[in-house]
């Protein structure tokens, strides 16, 4: 035993004792941090304390639950087990679980997709579960590739650790096939025949850019996946979810010969009890032992918990990126009756700083809802909430915190469940308020304030008649499968409601990969951005196109293209260390960071462009740095102490040119800048006015006072100059 080792554990022995005697707080975290510090093998030094071995689970949604019913299901099939079920997933909290816990059977540990890297190597799990992979904190991560590169690597310095992982995800399924290390698949192997989400998170074959096909597909990625071309596809399933049913009120299905149910509904939910019954099995669990801890699992931990507030049933769930929110709205859509609904969303580190994945999730399926909903926007990112439900045709109320929210709704009938979903930091404050009102009991207080309808938001203008049989404006929406990254698909969401509020006919058609358009019938073309495998894919055909792009450029279309779909209008672009030709129509150029392409410009910004009188806000994440040639004018000029825009030096950010605009700004850019948007439209309706040879249409106002409140709200917070 080293010298070190002893050192640790005295500094975590003495911190843990001063957390909880004098500062009174759970020591989950720092007495770890800091006995690695003294000793950074300690993992290592304290892992043969498990006798049995160990487990990591790792991706992006459902750890904790795995994570805490698998520790659950081995204890109670007789096994001492250590296991970090807070949820503090960085090595520091799994050296804290560990220096705590005494001689164990099995160590079962939730692990942060990138912290596996530091943690794997060291503890050398006998298993690493790998649930799935969404898009998650793209702000922190970068691009999905650069956590499939960390696990694979992470793997790699772990070569006995067997890889249990979700089949069903492309992109698990794709680290199984580039690590050595012995695997073992789990998926359901039936179609569940769930509706489909607009945004799915991996479209193409990782192995050779094709795009993939599906026998079914469940939701996300998630399904039975096959490419044409080089036969990745899903492999055979060692454990297979069977005759699969999903109810209001609970689910079940069979695997390995026996049955697993549970009162929880959700798609999401019966791949984490499958990934908890494969890694129980494989641990020499048995699986009624599993049925047991779901039979009495109550993490109290916000999760799925179900709280009864002044006879009111109120659900509050973690949402934190778009495939977990469209799941939680799939649950809200299964209750027919009138209903309460609360989105809270915070900003902070934890959550990740960029909020416009609030683009990526159907609202609009909560719009079509048929009982009555009342809507609520919380969290410091509500406004930005409340224009997204906007353009859903959702009238949402703003609320300081669950407090203001419980007093608000306390007038409705308690009949009416009220579901309150939250993101990673947001959640805590809303589960203190409804534990601590929940224990109270039940006030008989008046009815507090009117709460908010659902009608339509009040710009919602009936259309006037005269717009009947006009010609619609049609905007093109091209390769949506590829690039829509960061909520871009948005802007065509916003485009699309600015003109149906204001009566004017308008089509959208989006042209996925393989299909084709003639853009003489098109008034307003939107290219979104895309991660460079994408981007290349989607700029092959663009070139195709380049002839016909250019030709509408000249007569005048409008073209918004974002990030990486700005990127291809120029010269050439830099992927990698290959240069690839660009369409050509700006006089302009991109390359990589002389830092290589880990070092992206990623931040909030705000610019003064002269396309509108407010400061334009938006979110940049791009690898690539762009210099326009000579003479060509930007879009606009970096006025926030935070972002960069087209490149290290300039200040200035995208392009104007003709009626194009190019910018690095997602967010989706037009949310919170309407003048943007209405310029666009405006010159969208003069060439509608010419290819038709009709009159012209004139743009009335509307009521901007929701998207003008998120505007102002992050011009202050990130002290744009005005
Ligand atoms: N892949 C491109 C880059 O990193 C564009 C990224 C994007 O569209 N966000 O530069």
């Amino acid at each position: 035993m080293g010298l070190q080792f002893v050192g640790a554990r005295a500094v975590s022995a003495v911190s843990t004792w001063g957390l909880k005697n004098v500062f009174h707080r759970p020591a989950a975290n720092f007495p770890g941090k800091i006995a690695l510090y003294v000793d950074p093998h300690l993992i290592a030094n304290l892992a043969p304390k498990l006798e049995k071995g160990s487990i990591c689970v790792v991706g992006t949604n459902g750890k904790t639950t795995v994570t805490n019913l698998l520790a659950d299901a081995l204890e109670l099939a007789g096994n001492r087990v250590v296991c970090n079920r807070t949820g503090a997933n960085l090595d520091s909290g799994v050296a804290t679980s560990l220096l705590h816990a005494g001689p164990s059977d099995w160590g079962v540990f939730e692990s942060d997709e990138l912290w596996l890297a530091k943690i794997l190597p060291q503890l050398q799990a006998t298993y690493v579960v790998l649930l799935n992979l969404f898009r998650d904190q793209l702000d922190r991560v970068g691009e999905i590739d650069r956590i499939q590169d960390s696990i694979v690597g992470a793997l790699e310095n772990s070569p006995n650790t067997v890889l249990v992982y979700n089949a069903d995800d492309p992109l698990c399924t794709a680290i199984a096939d580039r690590a050595a290390n012995r695997s073992v698949a789990f998926g359901v192997n039936e179609d569940l025949g769930l509706p489909q989400n607009s945004v799915a998170d991996a479209q193409m074959c990782q192995r050779c850019s094709t795009m993939l096909e599906y026998a079914y597909r469940q939701y996300g990625q998630l399904g039975a996946f096959s490419c044409p071309t080089c036969g990745f596809a899903r492999p055979a399933l060692e454990y297979a979810a069977t005759n699969v049913h999903l109810g209001l009120d609970g689910l079940s299905f069979d695997v390995s010969d026996e049955t697993i149910s549970a009162p929880y509904t959700g798609a999401y939910m019966v791949y984490n009890l499958l990934a908890t019954a494969a890694a129980a099995d494989l641990c020499g669990c048995p699986l009624p032992s599993l049925q047991k801890a779901i039979d009495v699992f109550d993490p109290q931990n916000g999760r799925l918990q179900t709280f009864d507030i002044a006879g009111r049933r109120v659900l509050l769930n973690l949402a934190k990126n778009p495939t977990g929110f469209n799941q939680n709205l799939k649950i809200v859509a299964q209750d027919p009756g009138d209903k309460v609904v609360a989105f809270f969303v915070n900003d902070k580190e934890g959550d990740g700083r960029d909020v416009s994945w609030l683009w990526d999730i159907d609202f609009e399926e909560l719009a079509e809802d048929e009982a009555n909903l009342t809507v609520f926007a919380g969290g410091i990112r509500a406004n930005d909430m409340q224009v997204r439900l906007k353009y859903a045709g959702i009238d949402a109320q703003v609320v300081e915190d669950a407090e203001d929210l419980l007093a608000k709704i306390k007038g409705l009938p308690a009949t009416q469940s009220a579901y309150l979903i939250a993101n990673y930091t947001a959640l805590p404050p809303v589960h203190s308020v409804l534990t601590a009102q929940a224990e109270a009991p039940a006030a008989q207080g008046a009815p507090a304030g009117s709460p908010a309808g659902a009608e339509s938001p009040s710009s919602v203008a009936s259309a006037p008649s005269a717009a009947e049989n006009r010609d619609s404006l049609v905007i093109a929406h091209l390769f949506p499968d590829l690039l829509n990254l960061y909520g871009d698909g948005g802007n065509v969401r916003i485009l699309e409601q600015r003109l149906r509020w204001r009566g004017v006919p308008v089509e959208v058609k989006r042209v996925n990969h393989g299909e084709t358009i003639d853009l003489a019938g098109v008034d307003l073309v939107m290219l979104g951005g895309g991660p460079d495998r994408e981007q290349r894919l989607a700029s092959a055909e663009l070139m195709g196109m380049r002839e016909q792009l250019h030709d509408y450029v000249e007569d005048g279309g409008v073209l918004l293209a974002i990030c990486g779909g700005y990127q291809i209008l120029g010269r050439e672009w830099l992927l990698g260390d290959e240069v690839v030709k660009g369409l050509g129509i700006v006089d302009m150029t991109t390359e990589r960071a002389a830092g290589g392409s880990g070092d992206r410009l990623i931040d909030n910004i705000v610019l003064r462009s002269p396309l509108a009188q407010r400061p334009v806000v938006g979110y940049e994440n791009h690898a690539g740095r762009t210099h326009l040639g000579a003479g060509v004018e930007p879009f606009g000029t970096v006025s926030s102490p935070t972002g960069h825009g087209n490149n290290d030096a300039d200040k200035q950010d995208g392009v104007r040119y003709r009626n194009v605009v190019g910018t690095y700004l997602h967010g989706p850019l037009l949310a919170k800048n309407p003048e943007v948007a209405d310029d666009l439209l405006s010159r969208a309706l003069d060439r509608l006015a010419a290819r038709t040879n009709t009159p012209r249409i004139e743009l009335t106002p509307l009521d901007d006072t929701v998207e003008q409140s998120a505007n102002d709200a992050m011009a202050k917070k990130l002290g744009a100059r005005s």
